[in-house]
């Protein structure tokens, strides 16, 4: 997502380096070649993410023309991503477990962390939170150890009303346990595309 920075922010840079510096095909080690900044938000404010990236000096060696990236970029934020996972997570929190309105978030990330971003770019976080949340909870074991007392289900499926060629997530979230189970997106609600959410989460239920 584009974000334009107003002129003169100051960023507090954090430099990254590629794990393991041997190369991981002749373990000759590698030579920064270039770097990659990244800004984006966190909870400490601007932050200038510099990725120094490595490439292997042996002109024979076959991962010859290949560069590699810092693996710890990924835990930081979603690859070009404008906002860290810690700003991703907040809001993610505000929003499901205290039910904070888009408005309110926005406003609250601006007086609170001084963050400017727009509603439609929490929107956006909103759905990578969802995906983030459902992908940790496919944890079959952990769900089933979850749902080891409760003999009962009840599901919901919720998801916006789709507008025509945009991608919604719908999430399938049980009201007992209170787990969201999994998160599909879908291009339309038609029935043929929400039948496919519902035999998923039948699945589920009887896994
Ligand atoms: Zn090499």
């Amino acid at each position: 997502m584009a974000y334009r920075w107003p002129a003169g922010t100051v960023f507090k840079r954090i430099d990254l380096d590629v794990a393991d510096r041997a190369c991981p095909v002749c373990e000759r080690c590698m030579h920064v070649c270039d770097h990659r900044s990244h800004p984006l938000w966190t909870l400490a404010g601007p932050t200038q993410v510099v990725n120094r990236l490595g490439r292997c000096p042996e002109p024979s060696c076959e991962s010859r023309g290949h560069t590699f990236s810092p693996e710890a970029a990924l835990s930081i934020s979603m690859p070009r991503g404008c906002l860290g996972w810690d700003v991703v997570c907040w809001r993610g929190q505000r929003r499901f477990s205290r039910h904070g309105s888009v408005p309110q978030l926005r406003l609250e990330l601006q007086d609170t962390h001084q963050i400017r971003v727009s509603d439609d770019a929490i929107e956006h976080s909103m759905g990578q939170y969802q995906t983030m949340l459902a992908a940790r909870q496919q944890a079959p074991a952990q769900l089933a150890e979850a749902y080891r007392a409760i003999a009962s289900l009840v599901l919901t499926i919720d998801g916006r009303q789709p507008e025509k060629g945009h991608e919604t997530l719908s999430v399938v979230r049980e009201l007992m346990g209170k787990w969201v189970w999994c998160a599909e997106p879908l291009w339309s609600s038609a029935t043929q595309e929400g039948r496919r959410v519902i035999v998923v989460a039948r699945q589920w239920a009887e896994r």
